[in-house]
């Protein structure tokens, strides 16, 4: 019985689904801007480990994880501040000053391109299971206005000089989401921030686009563009229904995001949004908040560029519990690798002495005799039963890991495993893996790291770029390749990988 913790709740629940052995399943996804930082990825890898384990537990479940590509405003975040630029248009200032002269115009639709395909393989690399489907927000504007119309038409929303607020008075209950009170944020509220808003803690669900605004859409009320929270409404109602079984995210949607969503959702439907909230702490870096806009975070191509495997970073991430704040240090990531290596070594172990690779008669008397002991006093059933445990309560993947090392220390010290002992150990690690989602490459342990003289030609074709001496670039570049790397330039400068 899988147990998790329940924001809504404040408290650790047994799940139980709308519909029996199946699950409605929706993450907020990423605003695509900019890379995934390893603090997104935390959250993602969340997302993914909760959906493991419910299929561990034999559930099939539908999972829809959007695409943010407009409305994600960079005040959004704030106590209901609905200003600031769109991320997508601060994106393409930024990234259309970097350009070679300055006067390339970047679209957000290439940048949302771009930072998709990104995602996606981060996703691939991180072995996270593909969602079901991964709606745009830009797609599904029309699904969007027809919720805000309604909206309206229940007298939850009101409308002026083309743009649509929540007329939060209207919703009693909310707060119940992020145990705020509608009396603290009437205190807390920029009164300054909208001049068409009732009340300054009302929230946008449609915004009149200025002159010039290249994201814009059509609407009752005018050209304009869409809130931030109104997409995931439209999307999870599009794809799952009214009432969802789950919603994740990390620790800051709670406020104001899902809790927005949640006064959209069910004065529409009247229905609950989501029966299940849980929610990921965040990934600290130095104690701190890691933050795109802070500039202090890493990516985990910069992680590969130091040696390490993302499978490393996977299991880094599975070693805390999603409900304590992880500090990320590069001592941690040593230790996950180790960790890798071990996991790596006992993987070989059990291929090299598979039935089809092994007959039992090779086997010395000593071994088997030492391997026996060994099932009689560290059984794989006993063990998965032990991880099963783990896992399905409020997703304790550290004790489910130390299950995991505790056995597979004890065989990596055996030098040998009858078949059938490696055919058995061999279905627990499938299982035990179903939940762990470690791709791990028989050969290959470490990734190579990128050369120290790599990182400085390309730094310093950088630095020739930007001066206009493109000859030289072109010459510093054929340097690279000829040294066995490719270099990509991408808007947010170069990227090296192997050949
Ligand atoms: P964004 O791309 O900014 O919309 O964020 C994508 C997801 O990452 C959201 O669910 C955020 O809550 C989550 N997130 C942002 N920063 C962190 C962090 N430092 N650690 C963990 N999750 C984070
Ligand atoms: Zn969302």
């Amino acid at each position: 019985m899988f147990t998790i913790y329940n924001t809504l709740t404040n408290q650790k629940e047994k799940f139980k689904s709308l519909h029996k052995g199946k699950v409605n399943f929706y993450s907020c996804g990423p605003t695509v801007y900019d890379y995934a930082h390893i603090g997104n990825l935390r959250t993602y890898i969340f997302a993914d480990t909760v959906k493991r384990v419910l299929e561990f537990d034999g559930y099939e479940v539908k999972h829809i994880m959007n695409i943010t590509d407009v409305g994600h405003l960079t005040d959004d975040d704030l106590n209901q501040a609905d200003s600031g630029d769109d991320k997508m248009i601060k994106a393409m200032k930024r990234l259309s000053a970097k350009s070679s002269d300055g006067k390339e115009k970047i679209i957000p639709e290439t940048i949302a391109k771009f930072y998709t395909k990104a995602f996606m393989d981060d996703i691939e690399k991180l072995n996270l299971e593909k969602a079901n489907f991964y709606p745009r927000a830009t797609a599904h504007v029309p699904q969007m206005i027809k919720i805000v119309e309604g909206l309206i038409a229940k007298g939850y929303a009101y409308e002026k000089n083309g743009n649509v607020f929540y007329d939060l008075d209207k919703f009693p209950s909310y707060g119940k989401l992020s145990n705020k009170k509608l009396e603290e944020l009437k205190l807390g509220a920029r009164l300054d921030d909208h001049p068409d808003k009732k009340h300054p803690y009302d929230f946008a669900l449609w915004l009149k686009a200025p002159k010039n605004h290249i994201l814009k859409w059509d609407s009752p009320w005018g050209e304009g563009y869409p809130g931030w929270h109104i997409e995931c409404t439209a999307m999870s109602m599009e794809y799952l229904g009214e009432t969802l079984d789950l919603h994740t995210g990390g620790e800051d949607n709670i406020f104001p995001h899902h809790e927005n969503e949640i006064a959209q959702s069910e004065a529409y439907s009247k229905k609950p949004f989501s029966n299940y909230w849980a929610h990921p702490r965040h990934l600290l870096i130095d104690g701190k908040k890691m933050s795109k806009s802070k500039g202090n975070f890493y990516r985990l191509q910069n992680i590969v560029d130091k040696g390490y495997s993302p499978m490393a970073f996977r299991l880094l991430i599975l070693s805390a519990h999603y409900r304590s704040n992880l500090n990320f240090t590069w001592k941690g990531m040593d230790q996950a690798q180790k960790n890798l290596e071990k996991i790596t070594k006992f993987v070989n172990h059990l291929k090299e002495n598979l039935p089809e690779t092994k007959k039992e008669t090779n086997l010395t008397e000593r071994s088997t005799k030492t391997a026996d002991d060994l099932f009689t006093d560290l059984h794989p059933d006993e063990c998965l039963e032990k991880f099963s445990l783990a896992v399905n309560d409020d997703l304790n993947t550290p004790l489910a890991l130390s299950i995991v090392y505790r056995l597979i220390g004890k065989i990596n010290k055996l030098p040998e495993l009858t078949p059938k002992q490696a055919e058995a150990l061999w279905q627990w690690w499938e299982r035990v893996n179903k939940v762990l989602g470690l791709k791990i490459e028989s050969s290959k342990i470490k990734e190579e790291k990128i050369p120290q003289e790599i990182i400085d030609l390309s730094s310093k074709r950088e630095k020739v770029r930007k001066d206009k001496d493109f000859d030289l670039a072109d010459k510093l570049r054929e340097k690279i390749l000829s040294k066995g790397y490719n270099l990509e330039d991408t808007p947010s400068g170069p990227l090296i990988t192997k050949k």
